[in-house]
């Protein structure tokens, strides 16, 4: 069994705790400032006319690298972002830049190491068990936003969301709000699924509604992000942005909803020629393959010592050492674009060693390369994501459309646990400890809507 207590180390889980702390309380009071509106006290107009009460609208489009809006024409992203909020150069991904971890830190404010998914897939190095995109809640840690709304009386609909269908606190993904995730049901389907609920008697119209497309992820894998049929996904993508102005223009609504679009990270390609085989380290250090949970974009290791070793601490930081002159020696091809690390001792600003779950050796694999045990795997080109966030590559975008976000407006970018804080501050929820900043919402939302 995977336990929570695992997941903080003692010394560090007491600084994370000041932090929550710290956040809960800023975030209370920010969430007061939302019930307590200036619009109420001022007796200004209030924004809501038709809804009567603020609604979100979170729309991700996996794989949209920052900079596929220039790609082609895209006159619906186009309306989102000159008539709303951008992040100017793009969103920022947690590390790892990979699906399930990124949509699930929008979801909660929390990096992956204390929302627990760390990657799409990976094997607990303490109890052995694999997580593989499953829905058993034991992976699913912290509170994401359709909880926080469901626990507050608020109705929240999630259409295909990762983690959205596992329960949790008041979330029961009930039948009607929490469709099972089904990659066959069309775009149009999804639209228009999403746009029934506003058909609804007011008193019903949720709250908060998370829509999810799966491209131009799929074809930006399968061909690289530079291909043409990249470029025809990102232009169905924008009908699609269409398709939901149009739906709630009809319904004379579109000033009323907060339309938030954005991306869980980017996307860059890679080929065979840019490929550190592991084998090529058997000089100086030969590493089993069964160490080895993935390859990349993320090198994730676990040496499997027997029980006669006494401190496996010291092994992997001798087998880390060892990597890494081997990988620097100029003798590895491309070694020079992988350097592993001790987790502990990863770059802070990755926000990557407090859980259990992440294995003992993590290999930063550079941007577009590939690992592979050896030169008998098979070899393409490809496109992929997963990367260090600070690539730019791995960006995708933001876009805040709607009664508290200002028109035309650009922000510096942000990385994505910032949301939370955002959805929960126009909702007027008590936001759960995060790790966003509550101030952070004062720089991208306007107290009340604009005239
Ligand atoms: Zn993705």
């Amino acid at each position: 069994m995977a336990k929570t207590k695992h997941l903080l180390s003692p010394k560090l889980s007491l600084t994370f705790l000041s932090l929550l702390i710290v956040a809960a309380t800023l975030a209370a009071a920010a969430a007061t400032k939302g019930v307590d509106s200036p619009s109420s006290k001022t007796g200004r107009p209030r924004p809501f006319k038709k809804l009567n009460k603020p609604v979100v609208l979170m729309i991700s489009c996996d794989g949209f690298r920052f900079g596929y809006q220039f790609k082609t024409d895209t006159p619906n992203i186009d309306l989102l972002i000159s008539g709303g909020t951008e992040a100017k150069s793009g969103l920022i991904p947690v590390f790892p830049s990979m699906t399930f971890p990124n949509h699930y830190s929008i979801a909660t404010g929390l990096y992956p190491a204390y929302h627990g998914i760390i990657m799409n897939k990976f094997t607990d190095p303490i109890t052995g068990e694999v997580f593989n995109k499953g829905l058993d809640q034991k992976w699913w840690l912290g509170e994401p936003l359709w909880v926080t709304a469901a626990n507050q009386g608020r109705k929240a609909v999630t259409l295909f969301w990762p983690g959205s269908e596992v329960p949790k606190g008041s979330w029961t993904c009930p039948k009607g709000l929490c469709p099972h995730y089904n990659s066959s049901v069309t775009f149009e389907e999804r639209v228009d699924t999403i746009l029934s609920y506003f058909d609804l008697p007011g008193s019903e119209i949720p709250d908060f509604l998370m829509l999810y497309f799966d491209q131009p992820d799929k074809e930006g894998h399968e061909y690289g992000p530079d291909d043409p049929r990249v470029t025809s996904a990102v232009s169905k993508v924008d009908k699609m942005i269409g398709r939901v102005i149009q739906g709630l223009k009809k319904r004379k609504i579109f000033d009323e909803v907060h339309v938030i679009l954005l991306g869980d990270h980017g996307m860059v390609a890679n080929c065979d020629k840019k490929t550190i085989y592991i084998d090529d380290l058997a000089d100086s250090i030969k590493i089993p393959a069964d160490w080895i949970d993935a390859y990349s974009p993320v090198l994730a290791m676990n040496p499997r010592w027997g029980k006669d070793v006494k401190n496996p601490g010291e092994k992997n930081a001798e087998v880390v050492a060892k990597m890494n002159k081997a990988l620097s020696s100029g003798k590895v091809e491309n070694g020079e674009f992988l350097q592993v690390y001790l987790k502990e001792k990863l770059p802070k600003r990755l926000h990557y060693s407090e859980s259990s779950r992440i294995p003992p050796i993590v290999g930063m694999v550079g941007e577009g390369l590939i690992v592979r045990q050896n030169r008998t795997d098979a070899h393409e080109c490809y496109g992929d994501h997963g990367y260090d966030n600070k690539y730019f590559s791995m960006r995708s975008i933001f876009i805040g459309h709607g009664p508290r976000f200002r028109r035309g407006k650009k922000v510096p970018s942000f990385e994505n646990v910032q949301i939370y804080n955002v959805v929960a501050e126009i909702l007027g929820l008590r936001p759960a400890p995060n790790n966003g900043s509550s101030l952070f919402t004062r720089n991208i939302l306007s107290p009340f809507k604009e005239t």
